[in-house]
């Protein structure tokens, strides 16, 4: 692995030279820039675990095609072990940050195109699978951080991607040429696109024929010309500019850091387009990484929701509430609801099953099924949190003001906690669960891998409506 270390990532950032604007202007350096530091700091953090002997099991694996150690969020899943260490990993790094980390994005991207790539090939006779391969040796070895481009703009949502005002809205082919293909067009969320150095791009929904152009898989360095990307904003992100403890996860949060990804005719030369055109593909790749995204969710935000589970008990220690009856239920529920959607996490990856490629690939269903639970219990976990940690969470004062040689005393003294609990460790704790709990997390639960209503059609689709009206009629003696 070239990049390996945390140091060697940021390292790696620093060489790459990205046009990234934040706030309207260019950032020249986002490694010292505020807004993007705690981002940074997530992702560094797959690369210092997978140097941490305790995590070295989670964190690394054997490429299948090199047989050199890698990073797992490289790794191509070789059996139903590897889809639960994946989860297993995903919910240990969450312990680590407190925060999205980004770097599965890209690493469900390469899996999916891995499979998607062999099918085309298969039925086309193209030599998109061996042109990917090389390109996956290429990331395995310099463990590059990719993002996983899907979501376009997508413009007037009635409308295809050709019957668009804007034919850009989609992100598409503008021109084809001998040595490659020149692309136009934006990805839009894209989780930690700002500090990546790579993005496989992706078709973004179903194509019909009309929509050859828009077809399209292909890897692209960030530091391309013709790459710009327009850093998003986030709730309470002028907390990173101002005091420390204000920020709640100072080091790590908020989550993810999403930019918009501009393609302003940007040359991407044959061997790294993995598909062209095949629109037959689009949907099936879509599900593959959907379904793939989605098995994650239990894991990453099971980790998370530990965290906001660990600072509420200690909350509520401080504020000498731990012994309420109604403190232990909400907390129960918490921990609860925080089982559950890892059981479902485990329960997509178990049921695993191998594709035509070798890769492995979760249980669709129960993927789906799995982030359509984050979608409500993430929601009822900060409400609860909010319940437990008190009112208090919405009107403390500022860091400055408990620093302040005028004030700082009276703040230290109507806000300590229980006999030997300092005002700061209670603010510094209610802090981090306000930014654990706030808008953007919980947005990021809501729509992060699909918005509801995409698990919602799946259930019609894989839920084998036909055999559950079969076994009913048969119960209740219906005759056709
Ligand atoms: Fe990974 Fe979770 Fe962030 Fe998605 S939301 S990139 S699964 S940490
Ligand atoms: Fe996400």
């Amino acid at each position: 692995m070239k990049i390996k270390t945390a140091d060697d990532y940021i390292q790696s950032l620093r060489d790459q030279d990205r046009l990234v604007y934040y706030n309207g202007e260019r950032v020249e350096d986002i490694t010292v820039h505020p807004a993007f530091i705690p981002h940074i700091n997530s992702a560094a953090k797959t690369y210092e675990m997978a140097t941490l002997p305790e995590f070295e099991d989670l964190a690394t694996a054997v490429s299948h095609l090199t047989g050199e150690k890698i990073s797992r969020f490289t790794h191509i899943h070789q059996s139903v072990e590897d889809l639960i260490k994946k989860v297993q990993l995903l919910r240990a790094v969450a312990h680590e940050t407190g925060s999205c980390f980004q770097r599965c994005v890209g690493w469900d991207a390469l899996n999916a195109v891995y499979m998607t790539s062999y099918e085309i090939d298969e039925k086309h006779g193209t030599n998109y699978h061996q042109r990917f391969l090389d390109y996956l040796k290429t990331i395995q070895w310099s463990n590059r951080m990719v993002v996983g481009g899907m979501t376009d703009p997508k413009g007037d949502r009635n409308k295809a991607p050709h019957q668009q005002a804007d034919p850009d809205l989609f992100t598409r082919v503008a021109e084809r040429r001998d040595d490659g293909i020149v692309i136009r067009g934006a990805k839009a969320h894209q989780t930690g696109g700002a500090n990546s150095h790579e993005i496989l791009i992706m078709p973004t929904q179903f194509m019909r024929e009309a929509d050859r152009d828009y077809s399209l898989v292909c890897a692209v360095p960030l530091d391309s010309p013709g790459v710009i990307q327009v850093f998003g904003r986030q709730t309470n992100d002028g907390r990173k500019f101002d005091g420390r403890i204000d920020a709640g996860n100072p080091d790590y949060g908020l989550v993810g850091g999403e930019t918009l990804i501009i393609f302003e005719d940007v040359f991407v030369p044959w061997d790294r387009v993995f598909m062209c055109g095949e629109t037959e593909f689009s949907g099936i790749l879509v599900e593959r990484f959907a379904t793939l995204h989605r098995q994650n969710y239990g894991g990453c935000k099971g980790g998370v929701s530990d965290v906001i589970v660990g600072a509420c008990f200690l909350a509520a220690e401080m504020q000498g509430t731990e012994k309420a009856s109604h403190v232990k239920e909400k907390l129960a529920e918490m921990m609860h609801l925080t089982e559950t959607v890892y059981s479902g996490s485990i329960a997509c990856s178990a049921m695993g099953s191998k594709t035509d490629s070798g890769a492995y690939y979760p249980d669709p269903l129960l993927a789906n099924c799995t982030k359509h639970n984050i979608t409500r219990h993430i929601y009822e976990i900060a409400r609860l949190a909010h319940d437990v940690a008190g009112g208090i969470l919405a009107t403390m004062p500022f860091e400055s003001d408990l620093r302040s040689p005028q004030i700082g005393k009276y703040v230290e003294k109507y806000l300590a906690g229980v006999e030997g609990v300092s005002a700061e460790n209670r603010i510094r704790i209610l802090r981090l669960i306000e930014n654990m709990t706030g808008g953007t997390a919980l947005v990021e639960s809501m729509h992060g891998a699909g918005s509801p209503q995409t698990q919602k059609v799946m259930y019609g689709r894989l839920g084998k409506l036909d055999m559950k009206k079969k076994w009913a009629k048969k119960l209740a003696g219906v005759q056709d």
